[in-house]
């Protein structure tokens, strides 16, 4: 029987989570949900050098705000509690004992002047990438040059000290990537890499294997940047001994800047204007503020939509999926190896898209909301009608209030170029007897009977609709763009528009031409 399937998000809680960092986490969510499987959080916080208040909580507001909620980790609750590896050090501890135990580890007492003067040593010879490895090891000061006693000696008297993986010479570490296929690495090229810190803390390469073996880990999807740690991961599952059980490994394509070349950073988003976080961050330390997708405007079902098709296709044209079709049609199998450039205009465009699906009462909610907050009142019912004939014209929901202003508050000026223009003691003429026309009691007033009942009267003063509709725009809204004349006349009510032409004809009375 095939394993239940676990995969698993492991940020470092050291500063805002980025958004190739949220691509990761959906990619994993929706792995997991298409599988049947288990989808974890769990918060790798060994470096406390790195470590910022607040991003932790910063994750999982970011997290549970788009909605990729993990099944375990996120109140640390579950079978694998804590699921904050700062709480776990003894758990490490004993693997690093077990690996010193089979001579698979080892300690190393050299202190930083030793370990400069090594790698100026082997500078000097010619070696570009100075390691701390299988050749070099050798003329150091580790629990391999050094006898038992002295080893003793020296903890003993509280000297510094690291535990470091014995990394075997000419070996090679194979392995096979879901997204990139069969890799092979000689284990020559990797570093004797520190497990145990000097502050008694595991490094992320054994704190990562371990608690990815002891949490049922079948898959690790994670960035491309740690590729190049997975041969190490690979041979501390062999040395523990859980080889046999090791998860399968894929590494997701970066996300690049929109010029196509290198990884996307803050300061793209800096540069272009667009956030490159999910939700507002400000910077503990420095006080600096970054803007997040979520308080720029962008909905979360959008965000969803827009990050899973950065580095996933479904192999159709079919671009609007929701996280339900996500769910269904997401495999590793389509994850791209390339980068994924990263375009703030198909971010705009997915969130027009999930407004336009948004439900009409949604909508007006929203506007109530916003007028509320201005103390400005209105009828519930109503204030969805605009909404709604709204709904084409926005990116964002709070573009709304802005473009439909005029529906609640009668215009305070009107746009001066078309006056100027326009302000015709013809056109004037026609916006009086409109206004009549307007004002009579009709069985049903609608956008159609408000062209009809126009239409005598250009007949009689012998002129087209075409030079009277923007004058007629502007009397009512102050403004020269927006939806439908008739619609907008229809959803303001004969007696308003009426009076707004009254009001603008009384307040324009000395521009007239
Ligand atoms: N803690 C690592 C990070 O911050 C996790 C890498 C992994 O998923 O193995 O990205």
């Amino acid at each position: 029987m095939k394993k239940a399937v676990r995969v698993r998000f492991a940020p470092s809680p050291t500063g805002p989570l980025h958004i190739g960092g949220v691509r990761t986490a959906l990619y994993n969510y929706l792995f997991a949900r298409h599988l049947d499987g288990n989808f974890i959080l769990r918060i790798e916080d060994t470096d406390q050098s790195r470590y910022v208040s607040g991003a932790e909580d910063y994750i999982k507001e970011s997290l549970s705000w788009l909605n990729i909620l993990p099944d375990e980790g996120l109140d640390d609750n579950g079978p694998h509690k804590p699921y904050r590896q700062s709480e776990r050090k003894e758990i490490y501890q004993r693997y690093a004992e077990l690996l010193l135990d089979n001579k698979l580890a080892y300690y190393a007492f050299d202190t930083p002047e030793e370990l400069e003067n090594m790698r100026n040593r082997l500078k000097s010879q010619g070696i570009s990438m100075p390691q701390y490895n299988c050749h070099s090891r050798s003329s150091m000061v580790n629990s391999l040059t050094i006898s038992s006693d002295e080893v003793e000696n020296k903890i003993e008297a509280g000297e510094k000290y690291v535990i470091r993986l014995k990394v075997p010479a000419n070996e090679a570490i194979e392995f096979t990537d879901l997204i990139r296929g069969e890799i092979s690495v000689a284990s020559d090229t990797i570093d004797d890499k520190i497990l145990i810190k000097s502050d008694g803390l595991p490094t992320y390469h054994l704190a990562n294997v371990v608690d990815d073996h002891l949490m049922g880990i079948t898959h690790v999807i994670r960035g491309e940047e740690w590729l190049p740690s997975a041969p190490l991961h690979i041979l501390l599952y062999q040395f523990l001994g859980w080889k046999e059980s090791m998860p399968e490994f894929a590494h997701l394509p970066l996300i690049l800047k929109p010029e196509g070349t290198g990884k996307l950073s803050k300061r793209d988003g800096d540069k272009h204007g667009f956030p490159v976080f999910p939700i507002n961050w400000t910077d503990p330390a420095s006080g600096d503020k970054s803007i997040g997708f979520r308080e720029n405007g962008y909905l979360p079902s959008a965000m969803v939509n827009f990050l899973a098709f950065l580095g996933w296709n479904p192999g159709t044209e079919q671009e609007l999926f929701s996280i339900e079709d996500l769910v269904r049609e997401f495999s590793i199998e389509r994850v791209n190896k390339g980068g994924a450039k990263f375009d703030i205009e198909k971010a705009k465009w997915y969130n027009q898209q999930y407004i336009k699906l948004l439900p009409d009462a949604d909508m007006g909610a929203y506007l109530f909301e916003e007028l509320n907050q201005k103390g400005i009142k209105a009828d519930p019912e109503y204030v969805t009608r605009v909404a709604i004939a709204f709904k084409e014209r926005i990116t964002f929901l709070h573009e709304l209030y802005g473009i439909s202003s005029y529906f609640f508050i009668r215009p305070e000026s009107y746009d001066e170029k078309v006056i100027r223009k326009k302000w015709t003691s013809i056109n004037i003429e026609f916006l009086n007897n409109y206004a009549a026309e307007l004002n009579k009691d009709y069985e049903k007033f609608d956008g159609d009977l408000a062209k009809r009942i126009m239409q005598p009267i250009l007949d009689k003063m012998d002129i087209g609709m075409g030079s009277v509709m923007q004058v007629l725009r502007v009397t009512i809204t102050g403004v020269t763009s927006g939806i439908d004349l008739m619609n907008t006349i229809e959803l303001l009510g004969q007696r308003e528009v009426s009076k707004r032409i009254e009001i603008a004809i009384e307040r324009l009375a000395d521009f007239v031409k």
